[in-house]
């Protein structure tokens, strides 16, 4: 008998949870088994697909079924066709008999993964190595299904303010943010450094006149050290805007942004946050904005246009916890010997720039740029950078830069805050670290 057949002229009629509630409806069911029960001459099968499972009853079937039903194995994938019947106290008030069974492809035995938890999970890196079976799992495909409303939400909320969606070059001739943790990789005969950062093109595409523009793309860092919060490539989503007055315009567009995504997920991921058992609430506006100063004193330390260092970063989120009851901050006014030359200085040693910080962890990094080509230059030279690799970038402010201003937000980390994940890498599908390259 074969172990694969072929699909022929079958189409699904419907995913499990969306099976009509009548008994002797006509269904086309396709998916993954994911539990056998033999109990006398009865066979239940779990069948399992994206949106849930139903259980399909086996009695009294022909000798040619009941070949296919001594052979299956859990995981493997099949088709039936059948009725419904009615079962209240089945999981999703019913059942299938079937008439007809297709076994698509068996699955092989031991599974790497159990699908269905045990009372042991597995650790995160043997879930990782076998990452398709562990998407399997109801609980993993919420998290990703619930990224993908945040990026939808994100979209539709820049298209309805007017932003213009752009594509920036991964490959640069120059680091796009510090040297220190940028990739390299074999350019034909030259050497080419993976994105950091949107940054620098986010930002001509504001001289070339285009107002507002967003991006959601894969960046890379080479960050060496294993933390919860860092991979090597993740998915920045930035966005970069013209014509504004100050850093107040940026995080105002920030609020706006997150209260929509919010609203978004609180509306449609009804069933992920469900199986999860999260719930979440859109957050008040606007989010508190501490400054640096205030900040250090928060915590009753003296502030030496340091960053906070991230024991400092802890007991502050303790404190913005018990003064704020938010779980949103701004910190604001970062101090220039900690941010990069493009940032607008406030005054000699203070910038236009801040942090989101979500339930304690850096989520975005916002700043008004400096759009005046002779102060940029000086601010180069003071941070002892060489203009000469970025002269594309700096040229495009000798002919008319606008004010302009914007943030680089880090959608797996706010997945992972969103949900109450541990590790960054519980929220994204492949993860890439030191240490992890596969799958
Ligand atoms: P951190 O200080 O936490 O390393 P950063 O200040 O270096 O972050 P930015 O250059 O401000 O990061 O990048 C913008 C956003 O991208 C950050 O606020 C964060 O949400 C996200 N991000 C930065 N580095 C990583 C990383 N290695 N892995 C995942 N997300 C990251
Ligand atoms: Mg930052």
């Amino acid at each position: 008998m074969s172990e694969a057949e072929e699909l022929g002229n079958w189409t699904r009629s419907h995913f499990s949870a969306e099976i009509p509630k009548k008994d002797g409806s006509s269904v086309t069911l396709m998916g993954w088994i994911r539990a056998i029960r033999k109990v006398g001459k009865l066979t239940f099968l779990q069948l399992a697909d994206r949106e849930g499972f139903v259980q399909v009853i086996f009695k009294g079937v022909s000798p040619q079924i009941q070949k296919k039903l001594d052979i299956l194995q859990r995981e493997s994938v099949i088709a039936v066709k059948g009725k419904v019947k009615i079962n209240k106290t089945a999981p999703n008030g019913v059942e299938i008999i079937p008439s007809e069974l297709k076994i698509l492809n068996l699955a092989e035995t031991p599974l790497p993964l159990e699908v269905v938890t045990q009372k042991t999970p597995a650790d995160l890196p043997t879930r990782l190595n076998s990452r398709f079976m562990d998407l399997r799992k109801p609980e993993i495909a919420a998290i990703f299904r619930i990224k993908d409303m945040v990026v939808t939400a994100a979209r539709e909320y820049w298209d309805k303010n007017k932003y213009i969606e752009i594509h920036s070059p991964k490959l640069m001739s120059a680091p796009s943010e510090s040297g220190s943790n940028v990739f390299e990789v074999k350019y034909f005969k030259n050497t080419a450094y993976l994105a950091q950062s949107p940054q620098f093109y986010k930002q001509i595409m504001m001289a070339a006149g285009f107002d507002r523009v967003y991006e959601i793309a894969p960046i890379f860092r080479a960050e060496k050290h294993h933390t919860y919060r860092h991979v090597t490539e993740f998915t920045s989503m930035d966005f970069e805007i013209s014509f504004i007055s100050g850093l107040q315009d940026i995080m105002t567009e920030v609020e706006n942004l997150i209260v929509y995504i919010y609203k978004h997920i609180q509306k449609n991921a009804k069933t992920e946050l469900k199986i999860l058992g999260k719930k979440i609430t859109p957050p008040s506006t606007p989010f508190p904005r501490v400054t640096m100063t205030e900040a250090f004193k928060m915590i009753g330390e003296k502030f030496n246009d340091n960053d906070l260092s991230s024991d400092q970063e802890k007991l502050f989120s303790e404190a913005c916890k018990k003064k704020f009851n938010h779980e949103f901050v701004f910190l604001t006014e970062f101090p220039w010997s900690t941010r990069p030359f493009y940032h607008m200085k406030k005054d000699a040693t203070t910038t236009c720039s801040a942090d989101l910080l979500y339930n304690g962890l850096e989520i975005a990094t916002l700043a008004q740029r400096e759009h005046r080509f002779k102060i940029l230059m000086a601010q180069l030279k003071d941070k002892n950078m060489s203009p000469k690799a970025l002269e594309y970038y700096l040229n495009s402010f000798k002919h008319g830069s606008p004010p302009h201003g914007g943030a680089g937000l880090g959608l797996d980390r706010i997945v992972m805050k969103m949900l109450g994940l541990e590790n960054i890498r519980e929220a994204v599908l492949f993860p890439r670290d030191p240490e992890r390259l596969w799958p």
